[in-house]
């Protein structure tokens, strides 16, 4: 495991104490009212926390990767969906870092740092261009000094509430992955559009949206780097959010291992508390164990981003994600047998944190793809 800095390990007290005492009373209402969680918006925003990653130079925290990941555990642990506001607002400021100019960072990204409360949103997914972004039907046709950009996207995080979105279309069809071109999408551009925000199994507050396009106006130079160079963006961009998407998922983990095993010590059948029980003891050492290597895989690909090793960060990024969103998945679902009858009942927090974990096996790229993304890494000559 990296060896924590003093720095890291303040933030991570203080955001320990956060989560416990502002996060962790509202996680409840938030999952029932499918509610956007506008309360740890505002006080991310006075923590200056809402964009975490975002260099000293535009007002952000300048936060290095491991402790941004530090940071969502911590938050995961209380409420994934909250976790996932920061997640959200990480993807769409990186490829704006990554991909702009500096006169467009200037634009946007000082618009996001000390207290703004900004959302952002990264909007790449489309309903036939899932797994297989390749086949995105967006179009975007110079004209002049704008774009107009014509399609559609599907299950975006923060879609509707975004007021900077990074849009990924197609400028040239022929030229596949090279044909494709990130976007700067301000919220009122005329032509953009909003449809249905999706009624989800999990992670309920938070918002995911359709978008529509129609001929929407978006100025020339609102274009990440060249023509072209989106599809490298967007995946400079998911591989560091698998390390987001790993870091929730331990926190998700954890998070129900804590309740697990306080239910455990107090529970009582049979005359002696449930704790004492073999198959309890074994269920709670296989989950601790699993969440402990998930951990140590995540910080570790988090060290490596921060250490500028980007294709074994990428390579670990992947397992990591993999690796625990699977625990999470088994984790939550073993911490609802330990609670038993009550694990079902919404008045215990582990079945949402069953429901919560299922995403973090889907999104930014399905446990299948990761595994297979993985396999050919290792695989090739
Ligand atoms: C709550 C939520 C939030 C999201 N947020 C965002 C966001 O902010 N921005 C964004 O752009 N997208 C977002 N997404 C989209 C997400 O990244 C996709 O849902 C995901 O990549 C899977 O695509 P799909 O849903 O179309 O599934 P499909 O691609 O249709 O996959 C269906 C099944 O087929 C499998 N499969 C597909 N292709 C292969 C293959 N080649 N080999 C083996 N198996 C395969 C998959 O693993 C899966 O099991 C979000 C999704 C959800 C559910």
């Amino acid at each position: 495991m990296p060896k924590l800095t003093e720095e890291q390990t303040a933030v991570l007290e203080t955001v320990r104490r956060v989560a416990r005492e502002e996060i962790l009373p509202r996680a409840k209402e938030l999952d029932e009212k499918k509610a956007f969680p506008e309360h740890a918006r505002g006080l991310f925003a006075e923590l200056g926390l809402l964009n975490p990653l975002l260099p000293a130079a535009y007002g952000g925290a300048g936060m290095d990767v491991l402790t941004f990941a530090l940071v969502l555990e911590e938050i995961s642990r209380v409420c994934a969906s909250t976790g996932l506001l920061l997640i959200a607002q990480a993807d769409g400021m990186l490829p704006i870092l990554h991909g702009g100019s500096e006169a467009l960072k200037q634009r946007f990204l000082s618009r996001l740092g000390g207290d703004s409360r900004l959302l952002t949103a990264l909007a790449a997914t489309e309903p036939q261009a899932g797994s297989d972004l390749l086949n995105m039907k967006t179009r975007a046709v110079r004209e002049g000094d704008h774009y107009l950009i014509d399609g559609q996207k599907c299950f975006i995080t923060n879609g509707s509430v975004a007021d900077l979105l990074v849009v990924y279309a197609y400028t040239d069809t022929a030229k596949g992955a090279r044909g494709i071109s990130a976007f700067v999408v301000e919220k009122g551009t005329p032509g953009l559009g909003y449809g249905r925000n999706e009624s989800k199994m999990g992670m309920r507050g938070s918002v995911n949206s359709e978008l529509f396009f129609e001929r929407m106006k978006v100025p020339a130079e609102n274009l990440l780097g060249a023509e072209g160079t989106g599809f490298a963006n967007l995946m400079g961009t998911l591989s560091l959010n698998r390390v987001f998407c790993a870091a929730q998922a331990v926190g998700i983990a954890q998070g129900a291992l804590d309740v697990a095993i306080a239910h455990a010590r107090e529970r009582v059948q049979f005359g002696a508390p449930i704790a004492n029980l073999s198959p309890i003891q074994f269920m709670i050492a296989d989950m601790a164990t699993g969440t402990e290597a998930a951990r140590l895989l995540t910080r570790k690909a988090a060290a490596l981003f921060d250490e500028g090793d980007r294709e074994r960060a990428a390579l670990h990024g992947g397992m990591a994600k993999t690796f625990a969103s699977d625990n999470a998945m088994q984790v939550t679902t073993d911490a609802v047998q330990v609670l038993g009858g009550s694990g079902y009942m919404t008045d215990h927090p582990v079945e949402r944190m069953m429901r919560d974990a299922k995403l973090t096996q889907i999104y930014t790229g399905t446990n299948q793809i990761t595994r297979m993304v993985t396999g050919r890494a290792l695989l090739k000559g």
